[in-house]
């Protein structure tokens, strides 16, 4: 199944090449959102958790985690679209 919801970061919406939750969205791969920096089954454990580091991202300005990922024309709120429901 193509589900970006699986695919995206919980935090900011980028799309991970592997689900960072897995496929049965439980079993986090501990590898980092190279937008936001969150490792996936540590900040993002809780809706509590993705939220607090979601508005620490923002108000660092969204910076990239590794810039070289950065799209030339990433569009930050187009992004924040892709949050799974239950997270934003
Ligand atoms: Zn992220």
């Amino acid at each position: 199944m193509d589900n970006n919801e699986n695919l995206a970061c919980r935090v900011c919406g980028f799309i991970q090449c592997e689900e960072p939750w897995g496929e049965d969205g439980s079993t986090p791969n501990f590898m980092i959102c190279a937008c936001c920096g969150t490792e996936f089954g540590y900040e993002d454990c809780t809706k509590e958790s993705v939220k607090v580091q979601r508005d620490k991202w923002l108000d660092a300005g969204g910076r990239w985690w590794e810039l070289k990922n950065k799209p030339n024309n990433w569009d930050m709120n187009e992004q924040l679209k892709n949050i799974p429901i239950d997270y934003k």
